[in-house]
């Protein structure tokens, strides 16, 4: 009887899956905090556990560890952070490109690789859309105020980041539709954005002035969600965004039932 208790916890803790949240570092330039932080924002912490998934943090490592690490995650969560370096797609920096981090955008661009070898379903967030149409073959507006021409709408808002401050379209039939509807605010802190998207991707959702907000994968073999704006900094004032991460967890679930 004990053990079959034992057993039922044991199935009952399986049906959570483990994401991978790909790690920051952080350095402390103080004369006390010299050393490297390795961290991911708490709001993926939190909208994970609320989907019920276990998180974890993938710390940035040498790129030769992410098959390794890939195949230890049911999903791969890609977060905010740095611009990612012009030099991936062709291009030189641009006068107002901000401070970029090439050993992060290394990193995250074999675990994207293995998460499509290994068929892992995938989140990505701002710079981890940015890092994953690049990782994939497309290209960035390094600052859209000087380089995109039809710019209308602030996406670098001076607002809280749980206030949603501009909306975006949601292509009705996309998966980002079935958790948001056709339109929804968003909150907004990206000053690069999709340039030319990557052939492997179909774009959902655009602001007002045309900026690619979401995209998600062409292929039934690869399921992603990438979005522009920040869901994590908006699940406490509200539950529409925790969508997200339910159906990220709903799509790796789903997942992981087929490759059984
Ligand atoms: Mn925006």
């Amino acid at each position: 009887m004990m053990v079959l208790i034992f057993e039922e916890r044991l199935m009952h803790m399986q049906t959570y899956p483990l994401i991978g949240i790909a790690g920051n570092h952080r350095q402390d330039n103080t004369e006390e905090d010299r050393y490297i932080l390795s961290y991911a924002p708490n709001g993926f912490v939190r909208g994970l556990e609320k989907a019920k998934a276990i998180p974890v943090i993938i710390p940035i490592s040498t790129p030769e560890f992410a098959k390794e690490f890939i195949s230890r995650v049911d999903g791969l969560l890609l977060a905010g952070g740095q611009d990612v370096s012009p030099l991936l797609y062709g291009e030189e920096p641009h006068l107002n490109l901000a401070r970029t981090y090439p050993a992060r955008d290394a990193f995250e661009i074999e675990l994207i690789k293995e998460a499509y070898r290994q068929h892992k379903p995938i989140f990505a967030v701002c710079r981890g859309l940015q890092i994953l149409n690049v990782a994939l073959g497309g290209t960035l507006y390094q600052d859209i105020e000087s380089q995109y021409d039809n710019i209308s709408v602030k996406h670098t808002q001076k607002t809280m980041p749980s206030q949603p401050t501009h909306t975006i379209q949601i292509a009705s039939g996309s998966e980002l539709s079935r958790v948001l509807g056709t339109t929804t605010p968003v909150n907004s802190y990206h000053h690069q954005a999709v340039k030319q998207l990557a052939s492997n991707f179909v774009p959902v959702a655009w602001s007002t002035d045309g900026l690619i907000e979401a995209f998600e994968s062409k292929s039934e073999d690869q399921s992603v969600v990438a979005v522009q704006w920040h869901p994590e900094l908006l699940i406490e004032d509200s539950n529409v965004m925790q969508g997200l991460f339910d159906n990220f967890v709903e799509r790796v679930n789903r997942s992981k039932q087929n490759t059984k």
